[in-house]
């Protein structure tokens, strides 16, 4: 019996895979499944960025690059978020990593070992609790709550703080509730973290560009007051339609940063050089692309939201951002888990269990508007029908 470490009895995962397998599995059944599990954009990556990692591959970019990424690339971060988010960091600062999810692995690797406590957001990406528990630390979930729009509070964060306290998991615009947490909560919670000088921040902005109806995405980074202790974690995934080509990046203040590039030297030595071309590309080139994606997301949250709220002992406030609605069932007779599988199974319809993104997801269910108008209305059919058939 070989011996592994402790923090593997610990160890979680994704939910959102399993039923991607199962919902695959369905369909090559014959079943006609609707999948509106998994988080990832339908569209394709735009032509111009697919161009440039060919480009890149023809040029013969088929070498290590430095770990921290090419120069271009890292500049053209700064540049995007000088543009974005009025701040000019020094791409000494600018770390390319392989996907967004890389960036939290680290930092929690960074901060968490026994003795230690993580805040998080319940419900809230589940990687965040997974990797807490994964390196002994103690995790403290920050309740993310239906009645402020499913906003963090920055009273109950801050009232969350010990002195044991390492790292605190920040999220906005928000997996799996798609809320947005408001400058008025953002700023109290930045005058209130100067009281904790050694807690240190990670902000997951990974749908920054992802926000509806004018609302604005204020990021963590436009604070100077804590960016010498910001860990800010973005990436191409969900902007550019690029959640295969494994493309994110990360901002480290200055006491952080090489000992991040010393555990991406140990682990992955650099990103994929043609990725890192495609990534250039994604930020100097036509930003088209991205309005177009987000104005048809914009239309899918309307037709979600609209046909949630006419489901039967259904509710669903209208999120601000990301592409998630986490509509409330719990006066459907259902709990959130049992539902999930049982739309998956007798309707068809791919969600996800709310209980899969923290305790406080019970009684919600997540479904990824990252599909066509046409087939969310078959799957709010679908779901009405079932639920109107059915009693628990
Ligand atoms: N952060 C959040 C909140 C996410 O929802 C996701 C992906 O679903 C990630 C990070 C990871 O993104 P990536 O696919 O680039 O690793």
């Amino acid at each position: 019996m070989l011996k592994t470490i402790s923090g593997f009895d610990r160890i979680g995962e994704e939910n959102a895979f399993a039923v991607l397998a199962r919902a695959t599995q369905l369909a090559s059944e014959g079943r006609d499944i609707i999948n509106l599990g998994i988080g990832q954009p339908d569209f394709q990556t735009p032509e111009h960025i697919v161009e440039a990692a060919i480009k890149a591959l023809k040029d013969g970019h088929h070498g290590y690059t430095p770990a921290t990424g090419i120069l271009p690339l890292r500049e053209a971060v700064c540049a995007d978020l000088s543009k974005r988010v009025g701040f000019s960091p020094s791409p000494d600062n600018v770390l390319i990593v392989p996907g967004g999810k890389v960036t939290m692995f680290m930092a929690i690797l960074m901060f968490g070992e026994p003795g230690t406590e993580i805040l998080y957001p319940d419900p809230g990406f589940p990687i965040y609790r997974s990797m807490i528990e994964f390196t002994g630390a103690k995790p403290i979930p920050v309740p993310i709550r239906e009645e402020n729009d499913f906003a963090f509070s920055a009273e109950e964060t801050l009232n969350l703080i010990t002195e044991n306290t390492r790292l605190l998991i920040l999220n906005s615009p928000a997996n799996p509730t798609g809320g947005v947490t408001p400058r008025s909560e953002i700023e109290k919670l930045v005058k209130g973290l100067e009281a904790h000088p050694n807690v240190a921040i990670l902000s997951d902005e990974i749908y920054a560009q992802m926000t509806y109806d004018g609302t604005e995405h204020v990021s963590l980074a436009s604070f100077e007051e804590v960016r010498e202790r910001l860990i800010l974690l973005d990436g191409w995934s969900k902007t550019y339609a690029m959640t295969g080509w494994r493309m994110g990046y990360s901002l480290w203040p200055d006491q952080l940063i090489d000992k991040a590039r010393k555990l991406a030297v140990n682990a992955w030595s650099c990103v994929n050089a043609p990725a890192q071309f495609a990534g250039l590309a994604a930020l100097t080139g036509p930003q088209q692309p991205v309005v177009d994606m987000v104005t048809e997301f914009d239309a899918r949250r309307k037709l979600v939201v609209d046909g949630l709220n006419y489901l039967p002992n259904m509710t669903c406030r209208t999120p601000l951002g990301a592409f998630y609605a986490f509509p409330n069932i719990k006066t459907t007779g259902w709990k959130a888990k049992p539902l999930a599988s049982a739309l998956l199974e007798k309707a068809g319809v791919a969600v996800i269990g709310g209980p899969d993104f923290g305790t406080l997801g019970e009684g919600y269910i997540r479904l990824s508007y990252a599909n066509s108008q046409e087939n969310i209305e078959r799957a709010l059919v679908r779901i009405r029908e079932f639920l109107e058939g059915t009693s628990t």
